[in-house]
């Protein structure tokens, strides 16, 4: 799970307005049936008593309260036979005034003892490809749209096959990746290539699978998620500085992280460790990454320290992109 506050407080607002809606429902309901047939109001008020009498009647001493209760059931089962019988009567289902969650597995509250419910679930699924969508354009972007025919079929030699050919390999690896996630071969990805080949858009594709999967997903660039770092590190203003942890304890818990554009930040030093320790605590903890990078992975060695490398090179699938501008492309054709 860990799904952002921002998510889960919305996700819960929706539960408790569902909640507030049924709840609303039902005393409309409620009011207009007891106007129309009082008999019922007074049953039910009747109803409400009988506890009472229960209790009343097992706290009596000397006498044995078994019999009086006995009474109060049977008088108890002719008043619920005489409101279903005047509910039916008039049009109403006998249970229409019963109080009926939406979800009968968690009543409506999101969870089921410790567990989230899959009703919450849904709703956190939701919120989070609108928050995702706010950065990615998850619109067009599934995997069902992917468009082959826009790669070239000419053998590129220094490949030794065409970027048609190879982009079928990398699709269907991203595409297993997110409908299989967590259970996949490969944990993580390493998109690697030069802009306008689809790695952003097959990014959008796996953050969506993967979030409608119910999985927590964070997309961010590079340089955001070193600035977050930054701000939480150096930042002397406490918002901003509670702000950036916020973002950082999402990055590092967060199921799926997908790292957009590795390479176009500066190399600082503090980049570089702040790159190790979100690489190394990920596959620590056993969470999924995407990067998505311009950069090779001998750019990758030369740019960063040897132990970011090797971790990266261990751990990451990579996935070359190569081929023409698919952009330019389009654009030459129109
Ligand atoms: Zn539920």
């Amino acid at each position: 799970m860990g799904y952002s506050g921002t998510v889960l407080r919305r996700a819960n607002a929706r539960l408790a307005a569902r909640r507030a809606e049924r709840e609303r429902a039902q005393s409309v309901l409620r009011a207009e049936i007891y106007k129309k047939l009082p008999r019922v109001a007074e049953i039910d008020r009747l109803l409400r008593q009988t506890i009472v009498h229960i209790i009343g009647a097992s706290l009596r001493e000397g006498s044995d309260p078994s019999t009086s209760i006995g009474s109060i059931r049977g008088k108890n089962l002719a008043l619920q036979t005489e409101r279903a019988d005047l509910l039916t009567g008039n049009g109403y289902p006998a249970d229409c005034l019963d109080d009926k969650p939406y979800c009968a597995k968690c009543g409506d509250t999101g969870w089921a003892g410790t567990h989230m419910c899959d009703c919450l679930k849904v709703l956190c699924a939701q919120e989070q490809i609108a928050e995702l969508s706010k950065l990615l354009d998850l619109g067009e972007q599934t995997f069902e749209r992917f468009d082959l025919s826009c790669y070239s079929d000419q053998v590129w030699p220094d490949y030794g096959r065409s970027p048609r050919e190879n982009m079928q390999k990398v699709y269907k690896i991203c595409r297993d990746y997110a409908q299989n996630f967590g259970r996949y071969y490969f944990n993580n990805l390493f998109l690697s290539g030069s802009t306008g080949l689809g790695k952003t858009f097959l990014s959008a594709c796996i953050a969506r699978t993967v979030s409608e999967n119910g999985f927590s997903v964070v997309y961010d660039t590079a340089g955001n998620i070193f600035a977050q770092f930054e701000t939480q590190k150096f930042s002397r203003n406490s918002e901003d500085s509670r702000q950036a942890r916020d973002g950082t304890r999402r990055y590092l818990g967060c199921d799926l992280l997908i790292v957009d554009d590795l390479g176009s930040e500066l190399a600082t030093p503090f980049v570089q460790s702040a790159l190790y320790q979100l690489v190394n605590i990920r596959l620590t903890a056993d969470r999924r990454t995407v990067v998505s990078s311009n950069l090779t992975m001998e750019d990758v060695r030369r740019r960063y320290t040897p132990q970011i490398a090797s971790r990266l090179e261990g751990e990451y699938r990579v996935l070359p992109f190569f081929g023409e501008d698919i952009r330019l492309q389009r654009n030459r054709q129109l």
